[in-house]
């Protein structure tokens, strides 16, 4: 997941405010001028921030935050705001890419694709596989998700090079070693086809479900697999309630859940029988890094996010964000839970101070820091 905090500054906005602005029916039109283009766009107005900055989520639930000087003009009508459906959005999405591309629906999914259609029929089933184990998961745990307002989306590209050039302005230079990522701002997941064979039998379909994941089932594709379902997971967490889209949800929280629910399993054809099960590749990690642990490292992983964006620290921070999430449902499953509807409940752009994080940490699992880290230790040593 990619989370740039971008640059409304000064937002001082109460709830009244936010849910005061235009009723929820309305559909609000903002024009705005950035790049030197002048841009309208038409949605639902989530944030006015006292500074005459804004936040509007559009109708192909993209995310606009639009700076009191890129302002031109705000207004809005009695028209309801209505989501784009599957159609109008692959439409919209197909008109701003190369020619060459298509859609391929599933029931919660819209794959835009240039690969064979088999990869793009493989990415939607794994997707929906994910999907269901995912809501089956928080919904046993006593956590009520909402369905998806808006179709989720997937660009899988046909190669890497072309993957790169979508991603590079959205994710910088990083576009060309990161293998696939979820962006908060367009809602949408991008990724190249991973079995390389896309040069293979377009247009004859030849790349079945039982081939790519023999391709894919190797135990050198398991960490690229992992990479995509971490994104996916992402996707259908900020799309179903579990965490808000530009809100200050603790990086270690939501990346703890993505790492939970990463481990591919590409057996069967229904379930998804390693979600919660023990990610050996973080288990590792985590065990190497507490040979230099410091005695404070569960206040600087849940204070902020420095950590896991640091370069150099991420994949110790990955690991303890993964360990810790593992630890807290197994041990501490209602307090989590409780956590969880806390964190999901927050306010888009509303940046909570170290303290707060802490103090709501603290106020789920308990005031003593110290002895819930020891125990965490103690606990994390016995897990094979
Ligand atoms: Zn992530």
């Amino acid at each position: 997941m990619r989370l740039a905090k971008f640059t409304i500054t000064a937002v001082i906005l109460g709830s009244s405010s936010l849910l005061g602005v235009p009723a929820a029916s309305a559909l609000d039109h903002v024009v705005l001028r950035r790049d030197g283009k002048q841009i309208e766009v038409a949605g639902k107005l989530l944030v006015a921030a006292q500074d005459g900055g804004l936040l509007l989520m559009a109708r192909d639930g993209v995310l606009w935050a639009v700076t009191p000087d890129e302002l031109v003009s705000k207004s809005s009508d009695a028209a309801p705001f209505e989501p784009l459906g599957a159609k109008e959005l692959g439409a919209k999405i197909l008109a701003d890419l190369p020619a060459g591309f298509d859609c391929y629906e599933t029931a919660h999914y819209l794959i835009v694709y240039n690969t064979s259609r088999g990869y793009a029929q493989w990415c939607g089933s794994l997707f929906e596989r994910l999907y269901m184990a995912f809501t089956n998961h928080w919904t046993r745990k006593g956590f009520e998700l909402s369905e998806p307002e808006f179709p989720l989306v997937a660009l899988v590209f046909a190669d890497r090079r072309s993957y790169a050039d979508y991603a590079r302005p959205e994710i910088g230079d990083n576009a060309g070693s990161i293998i696939g990522y979820f962006s908060l701002a367009s809602n949408r997941m991008a990724m190249y086809d991973l079995t390389g064979t896309q040069a293979l039998n377009r247009t004859t379909d030849r790349n079945s479900a039982a081939e790519i994941n023999r391709i894919l089932a190797q135990p050198a594709a398991e960490r690229i697999v992992a990479t995509i379902v971490h994104e996916a997971t992402h996707q259908i967490a900020f799309n179903c309630g579990l965490h808000t889209r530009y809100s200050d949800c603790p990086l270690w929280f939501s990346e703890g859940i993505a790492v939970y629910f990463e481990t591919p399993d590409l057996g069967s054809s229904r379930g998804w029988r390693s979600i919660g099960t023990v990610n050996t590749t973080r288990l590792a990690q985590f065990r190497q890094s507490l040979r230099s642990r410091p005695s404070d490292s569960l206040v600087t992983l849940i204070r902020d996010d420095e950590r896991l964006r640091k370069s150099g620290e991420t994949l110790d921070a990955y690991a303890e964000a993964w360990a810790l999430t593992y630890f807290l449902i197994r041990q501490y499953p209602r307090q989590y839970l409780a956590y969880l509807k806390t964190l999901s409940e927050k306010t888009p752009l509303i940046w909570d101070e170290p303290e707060t994080r802490i103090r709501e940490f603290k106020a789920a699992f308990g005031e003593d820091l110290h002895a819930l880290d020891a125990e965490f230790l103690r606990y994390m040593g016995k897990v094979r």
